[in-house]
C-alpha cells in the first residue's frame, strides 16, 4: 500500500471511530483494510484506547472559579475583537454551539473539562496505576492469558512476547501458588505480571527490567498492599487485598527462592 493512501486511511478510520463517514468513505475503507495488514490493526487499537481511556483515566469537573475565569476571558475578548482573534473564538463558538447543542457557557465548560481531563494523568502516580490494573484484572476474564500452576508452562509463554524474560518462581511450597500470568501495559512500558494465590486472595506481581530501587518500598492505596524491590535487573511490584504481614512474606519468599 502506498504511503499517501494509509495516511488518509488512518484520517478516515479515526473519523469512523467517531461514527462520522459517508457510506461511500466506509467502503473505501473498508476496501483499504481488507488489502493492507498495517491499517487492518489500526481500528482494534483504537478502540483499545479509547476505551483504556474512559476506564482508567480520573475524572475532575472543572471548578466553578475556572470556568468564571474562562468565561470571563473570553468575554472580554469578544468585546475587543483583534484581528485574526475574532474568526478564531468564532469558530470555537459555533463548533461548540454545533457539538454541545448547550448554551455557550456550559459549552466552553465542557471543553475546558476535556482540556483538565487530558492534563490529569500525569498526575496519577505509578502505584495508583499499578492498584488500578490489579483491580481491572479481578474482572472476569481479565486475570491471565496464561494460566497454569506450572512455572515450567508459565515462563516459555512470555518468549516471544516481551523482550525480556520474567523470572517466573512457584511458591507453592511457602503457601503462594502460582495460577498463571498475562502481559500488561503499565505506564508506558511492557509488563510481565504474574500471579498467585494466597487462600481467595489474589497477588498481582508486576515485573520489568529496571534497577534502582535497592530499598524495599512498602505502601499501600485504597485498601490494597503494596511491596516493591528490584533484584537480578529487574523491578517487581506486588499488589493485594492481603494483609501487609502476609504481602511481605511473599515478596521475602520469592527473593530467596
Ligand atoms: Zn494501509
Amino acid at each position: 500500500m502506498n504511503q499517501v493512501t494509509c495516511a488518509e486511511m488512518q484520517l478516515l478510520i479515526q473519523a469512523d471511530a467517531d461514527g462520522e463517514l459517508t457510506p461511500a468513505e466506509a467502503a473505501r475503507m473498508g476496501e483499504h483494510l481488507d488489502a493492507c495488514p498495517n491499517c487492518a490493526a489500526l481500528p482494534a487499537q483504537l478502540a483499545n484506547l479509547s476505551s483504556r481511556l474512559r476506564q482508567e483515566v480520573p475524572y475532575h469537573p472543572a471548578p466553578d472559579s475556572l470556568r468564571a475565569g474562562i468565561q470571563a476571558r473570553i468575554a472580554a475578548a469578544a468585546a475587543k475583537p483583534t484581528p485574526g482573534r475574532a474568526p478564531m473564538w468564532a469558530a470555537v463558538r459555533s463548533w461548540l454551539r454545533a457539538k454541545t447543542a448547550v448554551p455557550f457557557g456550559a459549552g466552553f465548560a465542557v471543553a475546558a473539562c476535556l482540556v483538565l481531563l487530558l492534563a490529569m494523568p500525569r498526575d496519577r502516580t505509578l502505584p495508583d496505576e499499578l492498584v488500578a490494573d490489579h483491580i481491572r484484572a479481578l474482572q472476569p476474564g481479565h486475570l491471565m492469558d496464561v494460566a497454569s500452576t506450572d512455572q515450567h508452562t508459565v515462563k516459555p509463554w512470555f518468549d516471544g512476547r516481551l523482550d525480556f524474560a520474567p523470572p517466573v518462581k512457584d511458591l507453592k511450597g511457602d503457601g503462594f501458588p502460582l495460577t498463571g500470568g498475562r502481559l500488561d501495559y503499565v505506564a508506558g512500558r511492557q509488563a510481565a505480571v504474574l500471579i498467585y494465590q494466597r487462600r481467595q486472595h489474589i497477588i498481582n506481581l508486576f515485573i520489568w527490567p529496571e534497577t534502582g530501587h535497592p530499598t524495599p518500598l512498602t505502601t499501600s492505596r485504597s485498601g490494597y498492599n503494596i511491596v516493591r524491590w528490584s533484584q537480578g535487573g529487574m523491578t517487581f511490584w506486588a499488589i493485594s487485598d492481603l494483609d501487609p504481614k502476609e504481602l511481605a512474606e511473599f515478596a521475602g519468599d520469592f527473593q530467596r527462592s
